[in-house]
């Protein structure tokens, strides 16, 4: 058993064989994916494949970093009534992308801190991306936190000012394959220090496919190979890692 917890199923690079990719996933023994909707025509896709695959698949709602330039003042209101929709399980991706700046970085903060204000209001967990942004993100996290924020920082990239303050507002860690590549020793060296009680699992496919499959399209069912290298690092037994990790998101996106 597997939870693949950041996927993007919406995206055109599945379009053609996803009943496929789901059968796989489930030949791969993952119980369930969490399918991040990053932008307003992604939510919309969202809600039609949750209906197609019940139980299976669930949705989280958010505007990425990148298109934050999207949001309007009324969207408070708008995620605060889609929230409260059915297999509605996180809000996000939310946070900072400074790496490619795709959209202005005041309007990235103040989108960040409207998603977290939002996402405790409703009481779902926040999935939050942080690329070369670890301090801004920081210093919104402790602002905006009111005690009440659960949630993952997903992807993580190795700051372990960024990840051990994470750890300590009590929110989880979530690792792609890219801890399978080789330069990848600062993230290998933040998986051996986190504990496995706070790790989570994805493939934010169709990006990050593992060393084995690199440079072709990612999918759920390679999540695989993230609990294999996450129990190679930290000397733990594949079992373990899949049942850890799976009960981790379990707990978390309450599903
Ligand atoms: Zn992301
Ligand atoms: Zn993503």
């Amino acid at each position: 058993m597997l939870i693949d917890t950041h996927a993007h199923l919406t995206f055109p690079e599945f379009t053609a064989d996803l009943p496929e990719i789901i059968a796989r996933a489930k030949a791969a023994q993952l119980e369930a994916i969490i399918n991040i909707a990053l932008d307003n025509e992604a939510i919309n896709q969202s809600f039609k494949l949750a209906e197609e695959y019940p139980g299976y698949l669930y949705t989280a709602l958010g505007l990425h970093p990148h298109e934050a330039s999207q949001w309007r003042d009324t969207d408070y209101q708008r995620f605060q009534q889609l929230a409260t929709r059915h297999k509605i399980v996180a809000l996000g991706e939310m946070g900072l992308d400074y790496h490619y700046k795709l959209s202005p970085l005041e309007q990235q903060k103040k989108v960040f801190r409207k998603f977290l204000q939002l996402a405790q209001e409703v009481d779902l967990p926040a999935v939050i991306h942080s690329r070369d942004a670890a301090q801004d993100t920081l210093d919104i996290l402790r602002e905006e936190n009111q005690g009440k924020l659960r949630g993952v920082l997903h992807c993580f990239a190795g700051d372990m000012k960024l990840g051990q303050a994470a750890l300590d507002m009590g929110l989880y860690i979530s690792f792609t394959a890219n801890i399978t590549y080789p330069k990848a020793d600062n993230l290998r060296q933040a998986v051996k220090s986190i504990p496995i009680d706070r790790l989570l699992i994805e493939t934010d496919c169709p990006f990050l496919a593992p060393q084995i499959y690199r440079g072709s399209r990612n999918e759920p069912a390679y999540v695989i190979k993230v609990a294999e290298k996450i129990a190679e690092v930290k000397g733990l037994s594949y079992e373990e890692v899949a049942l850890q990790t799976t009960a981790n998101a379990k707990h978390l996106f309450q599903i």
